[in-house]
C-alpha cells in the first residue's frame, strides 16, 4: 500500500461521538480526516419519513429529556433545532401478568401498597448510585447481577415482576435475564431516583429528527467525511498511528475510534486493546432491542406498557387516510416476538392485549443485524460493572469515544456527545 502523508487525526465512525469529536478538531485548526462505513452519517441516529407520510421517523434514537441532557440541548440550540413532544396524550394500557387495564396507574392490576414497598427497596439500592461515576458505584458488587436474579430477590407479585420487567426494558431494551441490575438502577438514579417516574415517562424528539440534527453536524465537516469506509486494521507506530479502509492506508498523529462497543471485534488492533477494553469487546454489550415503526387502525388508547411480548407503544402521530383515522406508532419489544419486517408479530402482541386494532403495515431497521452497530444501546451484562469502571479510554495515541464508553449518560445521544467532545479535547492535547 501507498505510504500516505501523515495527518493530525483520523475519526473512525460518524455518528454523534464521532462527529462532534472532528468537528472539535477542525475548530482548532486540524487536519482531520472522518472514516465512516456506511452509506450516511448519524450511526444508531438516523430519520426518515414514515412512508407515504410527512411523519418524522427516527429509526434508532428518538427520546430526550431536555431538562438532563444537557448536551444534546446544546447541539439542538446550536443547530436551530428545536425540542417537540416526543408522543401524542391519551389513555394508558397496561398487561401485566396475563392481564389488562387502562388507567394512569396500574392499580387495576397490581396491589398498589405492595408496589410501593417493592419501590421502596429500588429506592433504598438506588439511594448509594452517584449516577455521574457511570459504573464505579459503591454497591456495584450486589448489584452487577443479572435483573431477573435481582427480580428474584424481591418477591414481588407476577403482575408487579412483569411491570419491572417491561419498564426495565424501556431503559435497557434487553432481557431481564442478561442485563445487570446495575444498569437500570443507574438509570433510574438519573431520573432523580423515582422509579415510578420512568413508568409511561414521556420525554421530547428533535424536530427535524436526531439524525437531522447528525446531518447538520457532518455539513459543518464537509468533505472531510468519507462514506463508505469500514476500518478493518489500526496499528499504532510511535510517531503515528495507521489506519486500513477499504484497502486504503490513512496515517494520522492521533486517532479517535467512535464505533459501537459490539462492532470494534471487527477491527485487528495492533497492539492489542488494553485488556479492561479486550474483555468487553469479546463479550459485547446485551442491548437487543427491536424498534418497529408500524401503521395502525382502531387503537383505542396512546400508550401500552406491559409484559412480555411487546413492551411498550405508543402513538407518535394520528394520521387521515381514506376518511379514516390512523395511528402511526412506535413499538419495542424483543425478538422473536417482534422484528422490524413481521405484520403478524406486532398484531399477535397488540391482540394479546384485546387492544382490537388492526396493524396495517410495520417497518424498521435491523439494529441487530447491522454490521455497523450489531445491537442497540448499551444494556451491560452481569459482571462487566468493574471493566467498565475501569476502562482505558486512551492508550498511545488512540482515543476511544461513544456512548457505549460515556460515564455520565452511557447509552444515551447525550453520552455519545460528553463522550466525544471529551475525546476531542485529549486528541487536541495531544496535537499541542
Ligand atoms: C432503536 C434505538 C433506539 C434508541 N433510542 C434512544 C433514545 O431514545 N435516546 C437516546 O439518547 N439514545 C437512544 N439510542 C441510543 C443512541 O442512538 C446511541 O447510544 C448513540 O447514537 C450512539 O452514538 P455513537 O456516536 O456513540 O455511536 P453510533 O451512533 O453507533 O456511531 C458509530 C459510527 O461508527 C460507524 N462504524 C462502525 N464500525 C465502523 C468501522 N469499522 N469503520 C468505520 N465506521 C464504523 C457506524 O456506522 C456509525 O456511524 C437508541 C438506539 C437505537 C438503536
Amino acid at each position: 500500500m501507498e505510504q500516505p502523508a501523515v495527518i493530525d487525526a483520523v475519526v473512525v465512525g460518524a455518528g454523534f461521538a464521532g462527529l462532534v469529536a472532528a468537528r472539535q478538531l477542525v475548530e482548532a485548526g486540524k487536519d482531520v480526516l472522518v472514516l465512516e462505513a456506511r452509506e450516511r452519517v448519524g450511526g444508531r441516529t438516523f430519520v426518515g419519513t414514515y412512508p407515504g407520510t410527512d411523519v418524522v421517523v427516527d429509526w434508532g434514537a428518538e427520546w430526550f429529556d431536555p431538562e438532563r441532557h444537557h448536551f444534546m440541548a446544546a447541539e439542538v440550540a446550536r443547530y436551530g433545532a428545536r425540542f417537540a413532544p416526543a408522543d401524542e396524550e391519551g389513555a394508558h394500557r397496561w398487561f401485566l401478568d396475563g392481564t389488562w387495564a387502562d388507567g394512569d396507574e396500574p392499580d387495576a392490576l397490581v396491589d398498589m401498597d405492595e408496589l410501593e414497598r417493592v419501590l421502596d427497596h429500588l429506592r433504598a439500592d438506588i439511594a448509594p448510585i452517584v449516577f455521574a461515576k457511570g459504573m464505579d458505584q459503591p454497591n456495584a458488587a450486589e448489584l452487577d447481577i443479572p435483573f431477573s436474579e435481582y427480580l428474584e430477590k424481591l418477591g414481588a407479585s407476577e403482575a408487579i415482576s412483569d411491570l419491572l420487567r417491561a419498564q426495565s426494558y424501556t431503559l435497557t431494551g434487553a432481557l431481564p435475564s442478561e442485563f445487570s441490575a446495575l444498569v437500570y438502577l443507574r438509570e433510574i438514579a438519573g431520573f432523580d431516583g423515582d422509579p415510578a417516574y420512568t413508568f409511561f415517562q414521556s420525554l421530547a424528539r428533535v424536530d427535524i429528527g436526531s439524525g437531522g440534527l447528525a446531518e447538520r453536524i457532518a455539513a459543518d465537516l464537509g468533505n472531510r467525511i468519507r462514506l463508505n469506509e469500514p476500518v478493518t486494521a489500526i496499528t499504532q507506530f510511535e510517531d503515528r498511528v495507521e489506519v486500513v479502509a477499504n484497502g486504503a492506508l490513512y496515517s494520522a498523529r492521533q486517532v479517535i475510534v467512535a464505533a459501537p462497543l459490539n462492532t470494534l471485534g471487527d477491527i485487528a488492533f495492533t497492539p492489542d486493546l488494553p485488556p479492561a477494553l479486550g474483555r468487553l469487546v469479546d463479550a459485547g454489550h446485551t442491548g437487543r432491542c427491536v424498534k418497529v415503526w408500524a401503521k395502525l387502525s382502531n387503537l383505542p388508547v396512546a400508550s401500552t406498557l406491559g409484559w412480555p411480548g411487546i413492551a411498550e407503544a405508543t402513538i407518535k402521530r394520528r394520521i387521515h387516510e381514506d376518511g379514516q383515522e390512523k395511528a402511526i406508532v412506535a413499538a419495542f419489544g424483543l425478538q422473536p416476538d417482534l422484528t422490524v419486517d413481521r405484520v403478524d408479530l406486532l398484531q399477535a402482541g397488540l391482540d394479546r392485549m384485546e387492544l382490537g386494532a388492526t396493524v396495517d403495515e410495520v417497518q424498521g431497521h435491523d439494529w441487530i443485524a447491522d454490521p455497523y452497530s450489531q445491537g442497540t444501546w448499551l444494556a451491560t451484562r452481569p459482571g462487566q460493572a468493574a471493566d467498565f469502571a475501569h476502562l482505558e479510554t486512551h492508550w498511545g495515541s488512540i482515543h476511544l469515544a461513544g456512548a457505549d464508553f460515556a460515564q455520565v449518560w452511557s447509552g444515551w445521544v447525550d453520552g455519545a456527545i460528553e463522550s466525544g467532545l471529551e475525546a476531542g479535547n485529549a486528541a487536541l492535547a495531544e496535537l499541542g
